[in-house]
């Protein structure tokens, strides 16, 4: 199994280059950003308190998500592997995946984060709010609130693989094709190292 940690601030471009990463590989794509827009757009009681955190540029409590993350992994046993996309954002909720994967004879393989600075994201979340219609993506206010969240809480994430010695940084500046090709570049490495016998 290869389970990736797609990392990178908000407007990195992890959902764009998943998809280009599951018609390569097929893994399993599991975004964290879209099951918690499913559940709010469901009108529940849990839906609407979902939308007050995601509408601020806040996170939602690390217990939510985990419980979300481990429904869907176990919805999927016969994957080949997962991506995971917006998950883990906290370094409590990345101890949370090793100790669960544990449970399912697994563990993270590689980390690998976009690399993009604070203005190319504001630019980039503010074109995407054109037509993505997230309330998040239309105010700059809100989008400067999820790159400093990002900043204080998600980056130490970093820290956490680097010290597995999983962690790898692409510059996730230039086309589409050319990211994928170092995103290709850095998961083929990587297979070679932990897949090959
Ligand atoms: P982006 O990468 O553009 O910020 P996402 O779709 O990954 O977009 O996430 C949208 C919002 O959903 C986040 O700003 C946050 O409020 C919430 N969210 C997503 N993943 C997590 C997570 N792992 N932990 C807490 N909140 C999350």
């Amino acid at each position: 199994m290869f389970n990736l940690v797609i990392f990178g601030p908000p407007g990195s471009g992890k959902g764009t280059q998943s998809e280009n990463i599951i018609n390569k590989y097929g893994l399993v794509h599991l975004s964290t950003g879209d099951l918690l827009r499913a559940e709010k757009n469901s009108g529940s009681e849990l839906g609407n308190k979902i939308k007050e955190l995601i509408d601020n540029g806040n996170l939602v409590p690390d217990s939510m998500v985990e419980e979300m993350v481990k429904k869907n992994v176990a919805k999927n046993k016969d994957a080949a592997g997962f991506i995971f996309d917006g998950f883990p954002r906290t370094t409590t909720q990345a101890a949370w995946l090793d100790n669960m994967l544990a449970e399912h004879g697994q563990s993270v393989t590689l980390m690998l984060a976009l690399d993009v600075d604070d203005n190319e994201l504001r630019t980039r979340i503010l074109e995407r709010g054109k037509v993505s219609g997230r309330a998040d993506d239309q105010n700059v206010s809100i989008i400067d609130n999820r790159i400093s969240v990002y900043h204080q809480q998600t980056q130490p994430v970093m820290d956490f693989y680097s010290a597995q010695g999983k962690f790898v940084s692409v510059d996730g500046i230039g086309s589409l094709d050319e990211v994928f090709s170092r995103i290709s570049t850095a998961m083929d490495q990587s297979m070679l190292q932990c897949c090959s016998n």
